[in-house]
């Protein structure tokens, strides 16, 4: 704002505006100078503060929520990933079996020297929904590239690699997996092609990696699809320094089109687990476009691969309970390391052993040096098996769990087969966690898994639904008041940032999500598909929907 410029440089008029301040309150229209809110009341005050240098839109009635926030995304790596990687993915497209799967992996090799890398990506537990009922092998992927090392990656835990993958990488029926990973090996002791965990880094780090340059458009790819949606904030967890670059130069050349929490890998990453600590830069640091919102670790696997390490075995393989990435001493020292240097601690803890591990470690933490607002996270607790006695230390430590909704949602079914209807009793209990005080959000794990999509996660949160239609614990079910909250000024608590963002009031960032239809006017189930028809970042329109009829700005 110019300090001759008292009039608004946008107004937003004749809309319901669902500020998500302390009262919920509503409002009809907001003002705008620079990239900050400046007053937010009825059309009539509002339109009064306008003249002819203002950029007026009339809404026509349209809802605008506060920009939304997807927490825990792994994107400028998904954004490369979505641009680079065969999509073999069944949620994005319409592949649906092995066949499939091999007949694109093949038409990709035939398109390649022979002796290049043939990198492609499926969804995560994927074999439940092929018919075959299993993951390609690497006698699949040969039939079809049997001249260039080959890999597919399922998701964030399992790889799939072809026999001239698993020769480059020095894999045989000799090989023993890495601590923290496990190579497959069928009844004859060869190898299967499957790596989970640790164990794909053998292969991974062979591989061609991402420039900063692939990862800067690769952020610009899914950014893009995110302010489709609303969305104008998220977490991304990083774990190598070309994505940080990537970032810090779309900064500084004004184009990165949303905010970014850094949340920075320091165990299983290109980035030393020193660095940080080395430099003494603390979480916060950065500007209100790019900051370091955290670091982050990971203790066991996923469900996918079974390789999240719970007490009991998986229910539809008796053998096994997962595994451990991270030793508890290691795990204690690191926390106590960070916590004591200022950082926010994330830790993804899925399997119940993993989550006892993460509450030990940081209850240990908090303990030995107590402080307060240290918004330390659990990432994907929340999930499942949150008894009362977890939950007395989450409460009484103030630790932040971070479910994730678009589990519930995508996978709900395979979820059953794998851990049992035992263990999700109760689970994706936002109704009993935001009950406890706990200021809960949600995050995706997008891109590469699934679309990042808060409108739908905010609208599974108070319908339950999952995309076959089924309803799950609808008694965690939450209101809609409390979902709009969880994607905004909660995810902005989340970031330390609930001072200039997650609701909309005068001196914060002007950051919206105008969206056609009001959330409390619809079906619970029809929320997740309200189209968003424009989204204003830093006070500027950075989307608006084609056909989003009588918008012209
Ligand atoms: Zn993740």
């Amino acid at each position: 704002m110019s300090v001759t410029a008292l009039s608004p440089d946008l107004v937003l008029t004749n809309a319901t505006v669902l500020t998500a301040d302390a009262g919920d309150s509503q409002a009809e229209a907001v003002a705008v100078w620079g990239g900050t809110i400046g007053a937010v009341g009825s059309a009539r005050d509002i339109e009064a503060l306008a003249d002819g240098r203002t950029k007026k839109i009339d809404l026509k009635g349209r809802c605008v929520l506060p920009g939304l926030t997807d927490p825990h995304v792994h994107f400028a790596d998904g954004g490369a990933s979505m641009m680079h990687r065969i999509d073999c993915r069944d949620f994005y497209s319409n592949v649906r079996s092995i066949a499939q799967i091999c007949e694109k992996i093949g038409e990709q090799a035939r398109a390649q020297a022979s002796g290049t890398w043939v990198v492609a990506h499926g969804s995560p537990m994927q074999d439940f929904r092929m018919p075959d009922g299993r993951f390609p092998n690497r006698h699949d992927l040969d039939a079809v590239a049997p001249d260039h090392p080959t890999v597919i990656n399922f998701g964030a835990h399992i790889t799939i690699a072809n026999s001239r993958a698993l020769e480059a990488a020095g894999i045989n029926s000799m090989s023993s997996a890495p601590a923290g990973g496990a190579i497959e090996f069928d009844d004859d002791g060869a190898p299967t092609g499957k790596l989970v965990e640790r164990a794909q880094y053998m292969v991974r780090n062979i591989m061609p990696t991402y420039s900063y340059e692939q990862m800067k458009a690769g952020v610009m790819f899914a950014a893009e699809r995110c302010l489709a949606r609303g969305i104008t904030n998220i977490h991304d967890i990083v774990t190598n320094h070309e994505s940080i670059r990537a970032y810090q130069e779309l900064v500084a050349e004004e184009r990165l089109p949303i905010r970014v929490s850094l949340l920075i890998r320091v165990i299983e990453a290109q980035i030393k687990k020193e660095s940080l600590l080395n430099l003494g830069i603390k979480t916060g640091f950065g500007n209100d476009w790019l900051r370091i919102g955290g670091v982050k670790m990971s203790i066991d696997g996923g469900i996918t691969g079974h390789v999240a390490k719970f007490y009991e075995p998986y229910v539809d393989d008796p053998c096994h309970e997962g595994l451990i990435r991270i030793e508890q001493d290691e795990l204690d020292e690191t926390v106590e390391a960070y916590h004591r240097a200022g950082h926010r601690v994330c830790i993804h803890a899925i399997g119940d052993v993993a989550m006892d591990m993460a509450l030990h470690s940081l209850e240990k933490a908090i303990t030995a040096d107590p402080r307060a607002d240290h918004r330390h996270r659990v990432e994907h607790l929340g999930n499942w098996l949150v008894n009362d006695e977890r939950m007395d230390v989450i409460v009484r430590n103030g630790i932040l769990p971070v479910p994730n909704i678009p589990f519930m949602h995508y996978i709900w079914d395979s979820l059953l087969a794998c851990i049992g209807d035992e263990r999700l009793e109760g689970s994706f209990n936002v109704r009993d966690m935001l009950d406890a005080g706990l200021q809960i959000t949600s995050g995706s794990d997008g891109p590469a898994y699934w679309p990042l999509d808060s409108l739908r996660d905010l609208g599974t949160a108070v319908s339950r639904r999952t995309w076959t239609g089924k309803t799950v614990g609808a008694d965690q079910a939450v209101s809609v008041r409390e979902a709009i909250r969880m994607f905004t000024i909660n995810a902005a608590y989340n970031a330390f940032e609930e001072k200039i963002k997650g609701s909309i009031e005068t001196g914060k960032l002007a950051d919206f999500a105008v969206l056609a239809e009001n959330p409390y006017e619809v079906a619970p189930e029809n929320i997740k598909d309200i189209p968003v028809d424009m989204t204003v970042v830093n006070g500027k329109v950075a989307f608006m929907r084609d056909g989003a009829d009588g918008l012209d700005a």
